[in-house]
């Protein structure tokens, strides 16, 4: 006994991911959660949902980050949801504090002016933390460097359908680069310059555009007359990000390190309320094959206020084909639409 599966290892034909596979080889991944300890129970709501869905046939890590130590009691309850490995990390300080070349009363300054154009969080310095830590430094945890694929989790999120294939896997053979549920339209004032700075980035930078990028969902104008702001050339349109399957390789390149450099020395993330999701979605629609970006049409998943719950016996606690349970103008949030529009549905195409 050698212990050696047969070849081919890797590509076993057609779409047989299954957790019961003798063949299915683990890929370098782990279950990635930027959490507080008081978010606690919403977390293991969110561990319960995913790991009875999906996690408890393939047990992939759990890695969980925090800006300071988690308790003793943090890390007892959470073990306590899985049969996985889990991890537990604190952000190096130089990742997280705010840069020495952000003017404090140019920041609170321009938070109030935020704030009366009712962008959420505008005074809240973590929150600004946050999303500046997702777009430029999670990838960089010492913790995550030998990992490839993660797959982000948020505290009291709610995964809805069983999903029966190693879905990194299915990345890594389907040359995956990301993937994403749900697809919105932005607060414009919280991202007033993001697309004239990524604009400046890109005339100094043309050799990181892809060729099959998609420049042209970025810049749609479509959005509904009644709604019809873009944010000085950008729709606004950004993969929901609290959500993300992806490959950190991409975050790793040249090209995006060099464009979150230029956007964080241009300041709006303290300055403006730049938000990790749109910075993901132009650096991905920007400098990737849009080909490589899947839709997990598969997944159910919600986070308040918004679903992506597809119509199948899989799926069970979410109403079907609906984007929100609630008030009716969240419906014209979507833009999915638009994806789809520039980009394709490859769900409906290779379906069987
Ligand atoms: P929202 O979804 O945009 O309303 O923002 P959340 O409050 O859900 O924050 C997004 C993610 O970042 C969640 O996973 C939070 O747990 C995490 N997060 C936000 N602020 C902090 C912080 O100051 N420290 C830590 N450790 N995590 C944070
Ligand atoms: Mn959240």
């Amino acid at each position: 006994e050698t212990g050696e599966p047969p070849e081919p290892l890797h590509r076993v034909d057609g779409h047989n991911y299954d957790a019961d596979n003798p063949f299915s080889d683990r890929i370098n991944a782990t279950l990635l959660s930027l959490v507080r300890n008081k978010e606690l129970k919403e977390l293991v709501q969110s561990m319960q949902d995913l790991e009875r869905t999906w996690n408890h046939k393939f047990n992939y890590p759990w890695t969980f980050i925090n800006d300071e130590p988690f308790t003793e009691e943090f890390k007892t309850v959470t073990k306590h949801q899985t049969n996985a490995e889990c991890r537990y990390e604190v952000i190096p300080k130089e990742h997280w504090q705010i840069p020495g070349w952000i003017n404090r009363d140019l920041m609170h300054e321009s938070a109030n002016l935020l704030e009366d154009m009712d962008v959420q969080y505008a005074h809240m310095d973590s929150y600004h933390q946050m999303c500046r830590w997702n777009s430029g430094f999670f990838y960089k945890h010492p913790a995550l460097a030998d990992y490839q694929y993660y797959w982000r989790v948020e505290p009291n999120v709610h995964f809805f359908c069983d999903v029966d294939y190693d879905v990194f896997r299915y990345m890594r053979d389907h040359n995956k680069t990301y993937g994403f549920t749900i697809a919105l339209y932005d607060s414009p004032p919280s991202i007033t310059t993001l697309w004239p700075e990524t604009m400046k980035f890109v005339a100094n930078n043309k050799q990181y555009l892809a060729q099959n990028n998609a420049m042209k969902f970025l810049t749609d104008r479509d959005r509904r007359p009644e709604h019809n702001f873009q944010a000085n050339g950008y729709s606004t349109c950004h993969f929901w990000s609290n959500f993300e399957i992806a490959d950190m390789d991409f975050w790793r390149s040249e090209a995006y390190e060099a464009y979150f450099n230029h956007l964080d020395r241009a300041g709006g993330f303290f300055y403006e309320r730049w938000g990790d999701a749109p910075v993901h979605t132009i650096a991905l629609g920007l400098f990737e094959d849009s080909d490589r970006i899947h839709w997990f049409k598969d997944i159910g998943y919600q986070h308040i206020p918004f679903f992506n719950c597809p119509n199948s016996p899989k799926c069970k606690g979410c109403i079907k084909g609906r984007l929100t349970d609630g008030e009716a103008w969240l419906n014209r949030e979507d833009c999915r639409p638009n994806w789809f529009k520039y980009v394709g549905n490859e769900w409906d195409s290779t379906a069987a």
